[in-house]
């Protein structure tokens, strides 16, 4: 069994069975963190569902050629133009006019909506319909951070695939082997990205991504010591944008995680459940452990998580950023 994809066994044996015995589901809804690897295995099942060769997918036959370089012309593949953007109710008419001609090359016509969170409300009820009757030859997958994000009469028409995050250990690996980063990197990396193989690669490739994380966690640590007014002028930066709110908390809860480790004495080089995430931060990550007590970095620790878990019940990322950030830091 090879499709290429690093990670996900099970969700891959479970589609590929579903392909060898003729009986994929009419829709499917792929879950997890941005990175985590959803579209990678979309494009694996699309091989495998459109390979001419054998065993599928081959990797070498021209509709796995196609697929690879993204010109399949019965791979439709539908997201918001830009990375904040949104799924038109115009981008779903079009889909649906295609998706009412019957496929080109293979037996399916396989269609991926990225995102499909960011999907407006016209066009998620658009697309409704087509999940209530597809096309015999229809394949749909829905890619989303989690199904909660989705209407409940969307989910309840999918299957739902939920990809976790990767062990840093196996993206470690994939980095050194299968991109060729050099291992100190790949150490950093696979640490870095949370289990979000994808992240890891661009990261590798993009040297923009870890610089913003830098100016991003400098950020945060310097509002350790600025007065309120600047804290809260910050929080109100920060939470015009959710998404970016989001991964800023992510990032901190990191920071503080790996501050109690080194304070309470317990972290540990390696890839192990107490290995600190901010390798490349060594030093400063002493500084702070000399400043705060484990108790003290364990409430920190509890303050971000209880702000996340507001956030990803909706809570207004303003009061939640001003409640977190005028905490006693
Ligand atoms: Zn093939």
């Amino acid at each position: 069994m090879d499709w290429g994809v690093v990670g996900h066994e099970w969700a891959v044996q479970l589609l590929q069975q579903a392909v060898e015995e003729g009986e994929l589901s009419h829709a499917y809804l792929f879950t997890g963190p941005e990175g985590v690897g959803k579209g990678t295995l979309a494009r694996a099942l699309a091989s495998a569902l459109f390979c001419e060769g054998y065993p599928r997918p081959c990797g070498a036959c021209r509709a796995c050629r196609l697929v690879a370089a993204g010109h399949h012309p019965d791979l439709l593949w539908v997201g918001p133009a830009t990375e904040k953007g949104h799924i038109s109710i115009e981008q779903i008419r079009e889909l649906q006019r295609i998706l009412s001609l019957t496929p080109n090359l293979a037996r399916h016509r396989l269609v991926v909506l990225d995102r499909f969170e960011q999907a407006t409300a016209s066009a998620a009820n658009a697309f409704l319909k087509t999940l209530e009757e597809p096309p015999d030859y229809a394949v749909l997958i829905l890619l989303a951070p989690e199904a909660d994000a989705l209407l409940p009469t969307i989910v309840s028409r999918c299957q739902i695939v939920a990809l976790r995050p990767l062990p840093a250990r196996r993206v470690e690996e994939a980095l050194i082997v299968r991109w060729q980063v050099d291992p100190d990197r790949a150490r950093l990396l696979a640490r870095l990205c949370g289990g979000r193989l994808g992240w890891a690669v661009r990261a590798a490739t993009d040297p923009a991504i870890l610089q913003r994380r830098e100016q991003r966690l400098q950020e945060l640590l310097a509002l350790t010591a600025a007065p309120l007014t600047d804290r809260f002028r910050y929080a109100a930066e920060l939470a015009r944008d959710p998404e970016e709110t989001r991964e800023a908390l992510d990032l901190w809860l990191g920071w503080w995680r790996d501050v109690l480790l080194v304070s309470s004495g317990v972290d540990e080089e390696g890839a192990g459940e107490f290995a600190l995430t901010n390798l490349d931060r060594r030093a400063q990550l002493e500084q702070f452990a000399a400043r705060f007590s484990p108790a003290q970095a364990a409430a920190r620790i509890r303050a971000i998580r209880t702000a996340l878990d507001r956030l990803q019940r909706n809570a207004n990322p303003l009061l939640t950023l001003e409640v977190l950030l005028g905490f006693d830091l």
